[in-house]
């Protein structure tokens, strides 16, 4: 998979060279392009923000430099150095329909995603308009918070899309059994060794052997945790 991050904080992307990330691009499991929107400035002190119409407090990302670095990615798909025509354009915002695992399933099937960080107030939105005549678009928002910039909420996305890439993981075996999967569950609780820990033991059922009554307390564990914490999921699953 092919993904574009256009930001004007590069660095913030560093993570992404680490741990599993690290070893994907190594292994060409992932072909990472991170870019510095301020290459698209010409000014001295390379602006890339200007006051909003309208009057306000803040600042709004201009259309210009977001243009050029768009029309670079269009160019590197009209030139067949990229996997496909256009990429996905995922634009962080609060105002988003919100990200979940079902995206991060659907998207980790593309061949080619770019991120577009934003920062201040957020970017012109002509910008969003403009693209989404020339390729698919997705506002998507990490949550009912505000970050002070788009690149915390692409690293997120991309590790929620990159882990579910075939081979990414070690041991695939792991995204079986997760929180958020087919069965719309949250995951049970999880221990390991030792069996007792500062007085507290470890649920005498996991050290019994039992895979069927194992497998029935999970299951029991993992509906009461989800009834507690997440009922709108179970509400969900009745629909
Ligand atoms: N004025 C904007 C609003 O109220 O919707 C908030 C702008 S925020 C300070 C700056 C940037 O952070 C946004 O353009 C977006 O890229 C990113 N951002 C902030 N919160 C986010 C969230 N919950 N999900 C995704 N991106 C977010």
């Amino acid at each position: 998979m092919r993904i574009d991050v256009v930001t004007i904080f590069p660095d913030y992307l560093a993570p992404l060279a680490l741990s599993l990330p690290g070893k994907a691009q190594q292994r060409g499991l992932l072909d990472l392009h991170v870019h510095d929107l301020r290459d698209h400035t010409y000014d001295r002190h390379r602006t890339v923000d200007d006051t909003p119409y309208g009057g306000g407090a803040g600042m709004v990302m201009r259309p210009e430099p977001w243009g050029e670095a768009l029309d670079g990615l269009l160019a590197a798909g009209a030139s067949g150095d990229a996997p496909a025509d256009t990429p996905r354009l995922l634009v962080p915002t609060p105002s988003g329909r919100p990200f979940a695992q079902a995206d991060a399933q659907r998207l980790a099937r593309e061949p080619w995603l770019a991120f577009a960080c934003g920062r201040y107030e957020g970017i012109d939105q002509r910008v969003v308009d403009w693209a989404s005549e020339r390729m698919p678009v997705e506002e998507v928002s990490l949550g009912d918070f505000v970050l002070n910039g788009g690149e915390v909420a692409a690293l997120a996305v991309i590790e929620a899309v990159i882990r579910l890439l075939p081979g990414f993981m070690g041991n695939p075996e792991s995204l079986a059994e997760e929180s958020h999967g087919s069965d719309g569950l949250l995951e049970y609780p999880v221990y390991t060794k030792p069996a007792l820990w500062r007085d507290h033991e470890v649920p005498p059922i996991l050290l019994s052997g039992d895979h069927g009554r194992i497998a029935a307390w999970r299951r029991e564990q993992a509906l009461e945790r989800t009834a507690q914490r997440r009922p709108d999921l179970l509400a969900a699953d009745d629909d």
